[in-house]
């Protein structure tokens, strides 16, 4: 089986940190990868290029497939999110974030194992400010049916495929009637229409996230709206670790972007100490994804000795301070390398 090439966007803040580490590991593993690095975010523009290069979509478009480290967005003010604008110009519309409990990381739950599928390309995301009058600004939610209904039925095959029983909808279509109206109602017509055998329900996203803290384990699959599911997404990471092992995939019809939840971590960076699990995570759920779309059993090997090398390591105490452990990025990473080998191993 030849090569796959990957687009390795290295990213800003602990970005180049964690995207070191991971292709540290992932070259140890032998998987039959072949990476082509290109810039996005503050790095691009620090080498004279823009924040989203043209040649780095392109890479994207040629390849399929990229492993994206943080980029960073200014407040307030600035450039347009570099992440926001990969995902509306390759159209990456689901966002695909798996909420686990790990080995050795103590939480309050134990069980949790649900899914939060984030629609990613409109909603309050559309960038459409405005100031209507000195002092009155506006933000523009806009919802479409076509999209709604896109990433309702993604939601439906994906639990269908992963045998998953249920989908939640957190939504706040008593107040957002029309925006929220539209997902709830496009949702509920794909399940009606298309996935009756799928368990279906809805809650007004207060009420949602007060049960999502009081017990998690209630869930199996989350469907939200674009901005919903960033933060919706954040709580879930709290409830198993925190960001450092919250991983993530962005899937179009023709490309995906792996990258973990977690930002640039501005107040980190530079220091060696990030935590490069949940990039790893997400280079895990590439792995699987080459292995059952390009039958590719390499990748599938490859996935299963990194799973069981970093539950390993964890469940050994291994880990970074995020975590509550002592280790840096490149010894968390030489621990998993170390389980990936074993005992005698002088690969
Ligand atoms: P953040 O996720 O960068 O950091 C939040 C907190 O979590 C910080 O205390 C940070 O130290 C910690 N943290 C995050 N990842 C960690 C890791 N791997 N190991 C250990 N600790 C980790 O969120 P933020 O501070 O709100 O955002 C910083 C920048 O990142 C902003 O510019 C934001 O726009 C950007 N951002 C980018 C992405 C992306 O590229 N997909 C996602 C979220 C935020």
């Amino acid at each position: 089986m030849s090569r796959h090439d990957i687009v390795l966007i290295p990213g800003d803040g602990i970005g180049p940190e964690v995207t070191a580490a991971v292709r540290r590991i992932l070259l140890s593993t032998a998987a039959p990868l072949c990476w082509e690095e290109h810039q996005a975010g503050l790095a691009s523009i620090d080498v004279g290029h823009d924040v989203l290069p043209q040649s780095t979509l392109d890479a994207i478009i040629r390849h399929g497939i990229a492993l994206k480290g943080p980029c960073t967005t200014p407040v307030g003010g600035g450039f347009r999110s570099v992440n926001v604008q990969l995902r509306k110009k390759l159209n990456l519309y689901a966002a695909v974030r798996p909420v686990r409990n790990l080995d050795g990381i103590v939480t309050r739950f134990s069980d949790i194992d649900l899914i939060v599928i984030r629609e990613n390309t409109e909603g309050l995301y559309s960038g459409v400010e405005n100031e209507v009058a000195p002092g009155v600004v506006t933000s523009m939610k806009v919802a479409t049916e076509a999209a709604c209904t896109r990433i309702a039925r993604w939601a439906f095959r994906f639990a269908t495929r992963r045998l998953r029983k249920k989908i939640t909808v957190f939504h706040k279509a008593n107040i957002m009637k029309m925006t929220d109206g539209l997902f709830l109602r496009c949702a509920r017509n794909i399940h009606e229409q298309e996935y009756p055998n799928i368990e279906y329900e809805t809650l007004i996203i207060d009420a949602g996230c007060m049960k999502l803290v009081q017990d998690p384990t209630q869930f199996d699959i989350l469907l939200l709206d674009n901005l919903y599911g960033d933060v919706v997404s954040d709580i879930c990471a709290g409830q198993v670790g925190g960001l450092g092992v919250m991983p993530g995939a962005n899937f179009g019809d023709n490309q995906v972007v792996f990258e973990a939840v977690h930002g640039s971590a501005p107040d980190i960076a530079g220091q060696g100490v990030a935590n490069p699990l949940a990039l790893l995570m997400s280079a895990v759920m590439m792995l699987n994804h080459l292995g059952d779309k390009r039958k590719d059993s390499d990748c599938l090997d490859a996935a299963e000795r990194l799973k069981s090398a970093y539950n390993q390591a964890l469940a050994d105490g291994c880990k970074t301070h995020d975590l509550g452990g002592n280790l840096s990025t490149d010894q968390f990473a030489d621990a998993i390398i170390d389980r990936l080998h074993g005992p005698g191993d002088d690969k």
